[in-house]
């Protein structure tokens, strides 16, 4: 749309989450924080690759395991390279990895800390609509509107007004879609064509400035 003013969100999680394992250290389940650290370990031409956590309460490793006993040939060199450089931006990613997370813990604590890089991406002088476009990179437990009303500095209650009068719009679109985490990709939509205050105090919030 012409005059619509197009912004991209990026939501980069702080704390990675943290899975609950029996500790070998101090006995029982604890909560285990990355160290961000990896361990390769080969057997002939079979891997191992473990990702190394520490207890939070004494500090006990628990190694848990990027695969095993995988042969060096079925690992794909992009990975391989990340592995033995200990690459932080792949450590990174994989420290977010919920599902294999999940395959480990029945347990996972996830914080709701986020920062948000926001970008321009099309600017016009008499825009009426804001187009947010969400990009999460790695899972984020944040619900929309919690997200929302904090970035545009607008209360909960505002934002559902806005939802239910449909100028406010997602896509994809839902009845919950609000109440639900973030996802890459979510499109809102404000039509704030009666909203004479637009470039004062919508404008500086889309774009991260302080009005
Ligand atoms: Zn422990």
């Amino acid at each position: 749309m012409c005059n619509t003013l197009q912004v991209r969100w990026t939501i980069i999680p702080l704390i990675p989450p943290q899975p609950w394992v029996a500790c070998s250290g101090c006995g029982g389940l604890r909560a285990f924080e990355s160290s961000n650290k990896i361990r390769l370990n080969a057997n002939g031409r079979r891997l191992d690759a473990w990702l190394i956590y520490k207890c939070s309460t004494c500090d006990r490793t628990w190694n848990r395991p990027i695969f095993e006993r995988r042969n060096v040939r079925d690992i794909n060199p992009a990975v391989l390279d990340a592995l033995q450089s200990n690459d932080p931006s792949w450590i990174r990613a994989e420290t977010f990895n919920l599902e294999a997370l999940r395959r480990k813990s029945q347990r996972i604590d996830e914080f709701s800390d986020f920062e948000v890089r926001k970008e321009l991406l099309h600017d016009v002088p008499d825009w009426e609509h804001l187009e947010i476009e969400l990009s999460v990179p790695y899972p984020s437990s944040t619900r929309l509107d919690r997200l929302l009303a904090l970035e545009l500095r607008i209360s909960r209650s505002q934002l559902s007004a806005l939802h239910q009068n449909t100028l406010l719009q997602t896509k994809p679109d839902g009845a919950d879609i609000l109440r639900r985490r973030i996802r890459n990709g979510i499109r809102i939509t404000v039509d704030l064509s009666g909203m004479p205050d637009r470039d004062l105090v919508w404008r500086p919030a889309a774009l991260g400035m302080t009005s």
